[in-house]
């Protein structure tokens, strides 16, 4: 199950990123990448842990205060650099980190490849991007209004952060199936696949819920439904500490690592076993 951390305000995104990923490593994941905002959009990606991903970058330049990273569980091509995520659109404006499995993808990407679009990896995620981007050259539509029409047309479960070049103040999260936190701060936002990375900088957290679409700057939130109304969010404020998180709310991290065993394996076979057809198909074996 992979994890996302996103980040905008105005401390130095990489290590917020990086600590918050690896916070989120005992999810389990093959590799690991960033994106940061300065005067471009870099993109930093690896297979492998986030300390290689952190011993891959000595020399570059990490600053910016937005930004995004994430540990991958490859379900659509296997583990490599090249299908870490995050991905770009064609023109490499847009970058998307993701959550999950979209489930459509080929049919999207059939329509795409034959209006002009190619792809640098074999996953499902940048697909999405394309479709995004898709969207917003044949509509002119604003980032925000683009990735909520795409949605619309997705099938599967996801959370997701799209970064644009040409709006470097905002992220824009969404999620259907899969969990996503928002962390309040003063003049600062995170966000995350669950509260263990947020919860040393703010206690005020929004719960994601499906369906929902969050516009974030570093001073101002947007949250709006699939069919565009906009959304109250609720903020609650976190009771647990760290280390209660870190152990998912039971007393012992034995206990939680039983109660977990149903998810983890449905996890592990996600993508990987189709019911319907009564097919299996496992990395490395045909
Ligand atoms: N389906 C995406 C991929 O294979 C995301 C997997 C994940 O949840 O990490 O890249």
């Amino acid at each position: 199950m992979c994890g996302i951390v996103g980040y905008i305000g105005y401390r130095e995104a990489w290590p917020v990123i990086i600590k918050g990923l690896q916070r989120l490593e005992y999810r389990g994941y093959d590799s690991a990448g960033v994106a940061l905002m300065n005067d471009q959009l870099r993109i930093f990606k690896k297979a492998g842990k986030v300390s290689d991903l952190k011993d891959s970058v000595e020399g570059e330049v990490l600053t910016g205060t937005a930004g995004m990273g994430h540990t991958r569980w490859a379900t659509h091509g296997e583990p490599s650099d090249r299908n870490s995520h995050p991905h770009t659109s064609g023109d490499d404006r847009l970058a998307i980190i993701h959550n999950g499995i979209i489930e459509n993808y080929s049919s999207l990407k059939e329509t795409l490849l034959s209006r002009g679009h190619s792809f640098k990896s074999d996953t499902d995620t940048e697909v999405l991007i394309h479709l995004i981007e898709d969207i917003q050259q044949q509509t002119g539509l604003e980032i925000r209004e683009a990735v909520r029409i795409a949605l619309d047309k997705v099938i599967g479960a996801y959370a997701i952060v799209i970064m644009d070049k040409d709006e470097p103040g905002e992220l824009i999260a969404a999620r259907k199936g899969s969990p996503m936190v928002l962390g309040v701060g003063d003049g600062e936002y995170f966000i995350a696949s669950d509260a263990s990375p947020i919860i040393e900088y703010t206690k005020n957290v929004i719960y994601l819920n499906d369906n929902e679409i969050a516009c974030i700057k570093r001073d101002e939130l947007l949250i709006k439904n699939i069919d565009n109304t906009v959304q109250i969010p609720y903020v609650q404020e976190l009771e647990l500490k760290l280390e209660m998180l870190e152990k998912g709310g039971f007393d012992h991290f034995m206990l939680k690592e039983i109660f977990e065993q149903p998810r983890s394996i449905k996890d592990c076979m996600r993508g990987r076993i189709y019911p319907a057809e009564g097919y299996v198909q496992l990395g490395g074996i045909k």
